[in-house]
C-alpha cells in the first residue's frame, strides 16, 4: 500500500510518499519552501538517490500537490507509474483539542472540525486545511487522513490540561493544556519499549523531544499523563526561539514599557526568545550556540545551561508525576545529535538513577541505541523521531 503524508505549513508544503508492504520503505520525500513568497523552491530525492532542487512555480498549495504529483510520475525521478498508487493520504494536523483524539478520515464533517480548531492554532490549522483540500482537488477519490499533534496527549487527566484561571475559561473557550510534538512522543516511546524488550503497557517513561521546538511527555503504560506544551507550543521547555514558561507578569510589564500590541508580544514570544534571545549572536540553533560556548561566548554557555536545566527540572517533575522512571528518552534534533546537551540535562541525576555511560553517549549513531551504562536502573535512550512514518502507519492502518 502506498501512503503519502503530506505536512502543509504557512509558507511550504513537507511530503513523503511510502511503500508500506515493502518494508515501509520511502520511495521520495522532500519540500516545496517559500510558497506565495518571490523565489518558490523544491527539494525532491528518490531511493535512488536521485535529486532534484530548484526553482517552482508554486504560488499555493494546490500547485504544490500538483508539482510533487508530477514529480512522483516523472519518466526520470518519479517512483510511480499511475497517481492510483496512492492508496491514501495522511495530513500532519496540528490542534484537534478535545473534539478530534485519534487519526480519522476527513470527510467534510472532520474538515469543519479542523476549520473550528483553528480558533486555538490560527496559524495551523488553516493551512493543514489548504493542503487537504488540495490534495482533493489534484487526487480526487484518495482518502484523505488526519493525524493530529495533539491526540496522543488527550489521556491526560484534568489535573494535568487545567490552567490555574477562572474555570468558564475552559467551560466557554476550551482554554486547557492540549500538548503537541504527540505523534513523535507516541512513535519514540513504543519504540523504547521495543528497543528495551519490555511491554509498553507496562513501563513509565519521559519523551524529551528536543528539536526547534521542544516538549516532554510523562508516559504511563503507553498513556500520556502530562506533557510540557499548553494551549498553544510556546508553554514548557526553553526552544529555539520560543521562551516556554514565562510568569506571564513579565510580559504585561514588557507590553507596557515597550508600548506593544498583542501581536507584537506575542511574536517577542514565540519568534524572538529561548536560545536566540538568551545566547544574543542571532542563531536559534544549538549547533551555532554549542560552536560559539565554546569559543568562550559566557552567553551562549550560559544560554545552554538555562536550556539544559528546565529539561532538568521538566525529568523531575515528571517522575514525580509517573511515581518512578523506566526509560528517559531523547529524540529530535538536539536530543538526537547532541551528547553534550544530552550529557548536560543528566547530570547530576545519578542519585535518583540516572547513570549516563559517557562513551555510549558520544557515539553518533541513526540507529536506536541505549545510553546509559549496563548498571543504570533508569535506562537512558536516544531514539530517532519519524513522525512521517507514524502518520503513514496510522493512515495505513485506518484505510487498509
Ligand atoms: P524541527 O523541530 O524543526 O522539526 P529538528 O527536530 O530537526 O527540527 O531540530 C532542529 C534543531 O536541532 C536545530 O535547530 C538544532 O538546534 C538542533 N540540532 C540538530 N543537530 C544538532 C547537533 N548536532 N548538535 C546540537 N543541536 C543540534
Amino acid at each position: 500500500m502506498v501512503i503519502l503524508v503530506i505536512n502543509a505549513g504557512s509558507s511550504s508544503v513537507k511530503f513523503t510518499i511510502f511503500d508500506m508492504a515493502n518494508q515501509k520503505k520511502v520511495l521520495a520525500s522532500g519540500l516545496i519552501e517559500r510558497i506565495g513568497i518571490e523565489g518558490t523552491t523544491m527539494k525532491y530525492a528518490n531511493h535512488r538517490g536521485e535529486e532534484v532542487k530548484g526553482e517552482v512555480p508554486v504560488k499555493n498549495p494546490q500547485d504544490a500537490v500538483k508539482i510533487i504529483s508530477e514529480r512522483l510520475l516523472d519518466s526520470k525521478v518519479g517512483v510511480l507509474k499511475s497517481l492510483s498508487d496512492i492508496k491514501a493520504i495522511g495530513h500532519r494536523i496540528v490542534q484537534g483539542m478535545e473534539k478530534i483524539q485519534e487519526p480519522i478520515l476527513l470527510n467534510a464533517e472532520a474538515k469543519n472540525i479542523v476549520r473550528e480548531c483553528a480558533v486555538l492554532a490560527p496559524l495551523h490549522n488553516p493551512h493543514n486545511l489548504m493542503g487537504i483540500e488540495a490534495c482533493e482537488a489534484v487526487l480526487p477519490g484518495v482518502p484523505n487522513v488526519g493525524v493530529f499533534d495533539t491526540a496522543f496527549h488527550a489521556t491526560m487527566p484534568p489535573e494535568a490540561y487545567l490552567y490555574g484561571l477562572p474555570y468558564k475559561y475552559y467551560e466557554n473557550n476550551h482554554i486547557r493544556r492540549y500538548g503537541f510534538h504527540g505523534t513523535s512522543h507516541a512513535y519514540v516511546a513504543k519504540a523504547a519499549a521495543a528497543l528495551d524488550g519490555r511491554p509498553l503497557d507496562k513501563l513509565k517513561i519521559i519523551t524529551a523531544h528536543l528539536g526547534n521546538g521542544a516538549s516532554l511527555a510523562a508516559v504511563k503504560n503507553g498513556q500520556c499523563q502530562d506533557t510540557s506544551m499548553g494551549v498553544t507550543p510556546l508553554e514548557g521547555v526553553i526552544m529555539g526561539t520560543r521562551s516556554g514558561d514565562v510568569d506571564p507578569s513579565a510580559i504585561f510589564q514588557i507590553m507596557k514599557w515597550e508600548n506593544l500590541t498583542p501581536d507584537e508580544a506575542d511574536s517577542l514570544l514565540n519568534k524572538k526568545s529561548g536560545i536566540l534571545g538568551l545566547a544574543n549572536i542571532g542563531s536559534s540553533d544549538l549547533r551555532d550556540v554549542e560552536a560559539e560556548a565554546d569559543k568562550g561566548n559566557k552567553l551562549c554557555a550560559q544560554a545552554l545551561k538555562v536550556y539544559a536545566y528546565r529539561v532538568k527540572k521538566y525529568i523531575g517533575a515528571y517522575m514525580a508525576v509517573l511515581g518512578g522512571l523506566d526509560i528517559l528518552v531523547f529524540t529530535a534534533g538536539a536530543g538526537e545529535n547532541s551528547s553534550t546537551m544530552r550529557a548536560a540535562i543528566v547530570a547530576g541525576l545519578e542519585g535518583i538513577g540516572l547513570k549516563l555511560d559517557a562513551s555510549k553517549n558520544s557515539v553518533r549513531s541513526p540507529e536506536p541505541r541505549v545510553i546509559s551504562t549496563d548498571d543504570s536502573p533508569i535506562k537512558i535512550h536516544v531514539i530517532p523521531t519519524n513522525e512521517e512514518l507514524a502518520i503513514a502507519e496510522a493512515t495505513a492502518k485506518l484505510v487498509g
